[in-house]
């Protein structure tokens, strides 16, 4: 007979110098259904902290001095955010001090991190890390895709008038989980999701922009930790996704994270690195 578990042949239980233990494969489990409750996609179970090289890129070529320090600091706010949740909970704003490359000593302050990089920076493995990070401290945080969020609103939009019991759902689903949930991970605000397929039309309508700012108005007056990923920089996210959501990621802390060892992006008070 072939077993699931080899080390427990299936009973969920181990016998650990006489004491009973819960086998690795039911704590697997157990995770497996509570990322299905937060909404982390099932890709993210395995990652950890540790596989966010600070030598290398995502290719294994070595990074530039300029990029490690990136990485270097990039991967201290992670940890320092995730440390910092359970104070944030109790209302206070998460704080990072760091020192920039004129030995000027700055402190930044914010309820929200937004992790700025292109594809294959390991923006959304970190969000993923901060996440579970939460999830391992006992607070339960919620994992959506901007995508949805921006589709719930433009679909719900398109049928406002005609009854569709779907969109609808979907609308209020998202509405209920942005205003509720006490951590937010919102991955890949990109700039690709703004245009639908169907035809080549920007779905960032008025109506959009309104929604969205009703949707974000209670996390912009509760200061309530939100962690962002974006592909896009500050100039190009500005205000166009409405004065509630601009407001928040203005903000924001945000971390630049190098792909290949380049950087676009100047050093600015308010953004380390
Ligand atoms: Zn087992």
């Amino acid at each position: 007979m072939a077993y699931n578990c080899l080390i427990c042949k299936d009973d969920g239980f181990r016998i650990n110098n006489g004491n009973v233990q819960p086998c690795e494969c039911v704590k697997q489990q157990r995770l497996i259904l509570l990322y299905k409750e937060i909404g982390l996609p099932l890709r993210f179970r395995d990652v950890k902290l540790e596989q966010y090289s600070i030598k290398q890129d995502a290719y294994g070529a070595d990074l530039s001095p300029v990029a490690e320090r990136q990485k270097i600091i990039a991967k201290d706010v992670v940890v320092q955010f995730i440390k910092s949740v359970p104070n944030m909970l109790n209302g206070n704003p998460f704080t990072y001090d760091f020192e920039d490359r004129n030995n000027q000593k700055h402190t930044l302050r914010s309820y929200s991190l937004v992790l700025m990089g292109q594809k294959q920076s390991g923006k959304s493995m970190l969000a993923a890390c901060i996440a579970k990070g939460c999830v391992k401290q006992g607070h339960l945080p919620y994992y959506l895709e901007w995508s949805e969020i921006i589709n719930a609103c433009f679909d719900y939009n398109i049928d406002a008038g005609v009854e569709n019991i779907t969109s609808t759902l979907k609308y209020e689903d998202i509405l209920n989980i942005l205003t509720s949930s006490r951590i937010i991970i919102l991955d890949n605000l990109d700039k690709s999701y703004e245009k639908s397929n169907v035809a080549d039309e920007d779905k960032l309508t008025p109506s959009v922009r309104r929604k969205l700012d009703a949707m974000f108005s209670g996390r912009a007056k509760s200061a309530i930790p939100t962690v962002f990923t974006t592909d896009q920089n500050e100039v190009e996210v500005g205000g166009k996704y409405g004065p509630v959501l601009a407001n928040i990621l203005d903000d924001a802390i945000k971390i630049e994270l190098p792909t290949l060892g380049r950087s676009k992006n100047p050093i600015e008070l308010k953004k380390v690195n």
